[in-house]
């Protein structure tokens, strides 16, 4: 049997694994799942649709953790790619908690409105095939978790999950920071999948930044991409979208410095400091193909434009449909911010 769940971060403190939820295909939605040493207290970040929720299962099952040991589910943002699951994963999780930006949190108990958003933009079918159904979760189970709140992991102290609000790809996403305080200097940080070893804990302390969409994709084939095998980064314009506060969001995770990426499209990226560069130049040339005069290119146009912006080791048919969504984002942030 394969595993499901991929070890991507360890010290003597924690873990982290990542699963792919299956949302919308193979290898395009991770949620990731933190643990202390001892798997004595453990969290889930994001959840994908509820018809992935048997496969979190059987991972949790897998590394040996009990599910009264999950004490967290942190989603990063109320799109339905990240949180449509939330309600089965409590069902099956009695300890759990979700913690949430406080303006989505309403949406996590009463999600009919998110829900009929998402049916009016891909029907009810393709609603259904990829999300499953989307029901209320009790309001006792949701945390409106405010900006630079600490959420400990563990009774040690050690761990903690630190909330950040990022509103720009959505009005209610939140950057997650995971920090081991109080590791001895040189505590070893191991990236299994990447040899031998990803080396030190920072001196900050970050080990991992979940930025969920506020950041970029990059899926499996953009990680290591051209001749020094650098990742491409591809940033999520959706619609309402923030520009400038997307920008404060890629800057946060810069100043964090954390030792390594963990993307929900898709897995982890260890850390460089010219990564936040990357995105807002390419972010820069998205915004570049929408004058802010009339008209506005259609969706088709823009994803050409967007195809040769990419290498072609980088293109798949997952990045596409990115940049479809991104496409009528630049549409939207045309119309609100064109010359009158
Ligand atoms: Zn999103």
């Amino acid at each position: 049997m394969t595993e499901i769940a991929a070890l991507v971060q360890e010290s003597d403190f924690h873990s982290i694994w990542m699963v792919d939820s299956m949302t919308e295909g193979k290898e395009k939605v991770s949620v990731y799942i933190v643990a202390t040493h001892d798997k004595s207290s453990a969290a889930f970040v994001d959840v994908g649709s509820a018809l992935g929720v048997p496969r979190l299962m059987s991972a949790l099952q897998e590394l040996s953790i009990a599910p009264t040991a999950v004490r967290w589910i942190f989603l990063t943002h109320i799109h339905c790619d990240h949180f449509a699951g939330a309600w089965a994963l409590l069902e099956n999780l009695p300890n759990a908690t979700i913690a949430v930006h406080p303006a989505g949190a309403y949406h996590v108990q009463d999600p009919s409105l998110i829900s009929a958003a998402y049916v009016g933009l891909v029907g009810e079918d393709r609603f259904r095939k990829h999300y499953g159904s989307v029901r209320p979760v009790p309001a006792e189970r949701i945390h409106a978790a405010l900006n630079d709140e600490q959420f400990a992991l563990g009774a040690d102290g050690r761990l903690s999950m630190r909330a950040m609000h990022s509103p720009g790809h959505a009005p209610h996403h939140t950057h997650y920071a995971l920090t081991v305080t109080g590791a001895p200097v040189g505590t070893e940080l191991r990236h299994p999948v990447l040899t031998p070893t990803a080396g030190p804990l920072p001196p900050t302390g970050v080990a991992a930044v979940f930025p969920g969409d506020g950041f970029a994709a990059c899926y499996q084939n953009m990680h290591k991409v051209g001749p020094r095998a650098a990742p491409v980064f591809f940033p999520q314009i959706t619609t309402p979208f923030d520009v400038g506060a997307f920008r404060a969001g890629v800057d946060m995770v810069g100043r964090l410095e954390p030792a390594a990426l963990l993307l929900p499209h898709y897995g982890m990226v260890p850390w460089q400091a010219d990564h936040p560069a990357k995105v807002h130049k390419t972010l820069d040339r998205l915004l570049a193909l929408v004058p802010l005069t009339d008209p506005a290119p259609d969706v088709q146009d823009l994803q050409m434009e967007m195809l040769c912006m990419v290498p072609a080791a980088a293109r798949s048919e997952t990045l596409m449909e990115d940049f479809e969504v991104v496409a009528h984002g630049l549409q939207a942030w045309h119309a609100q911010n064109k010359r009158k």
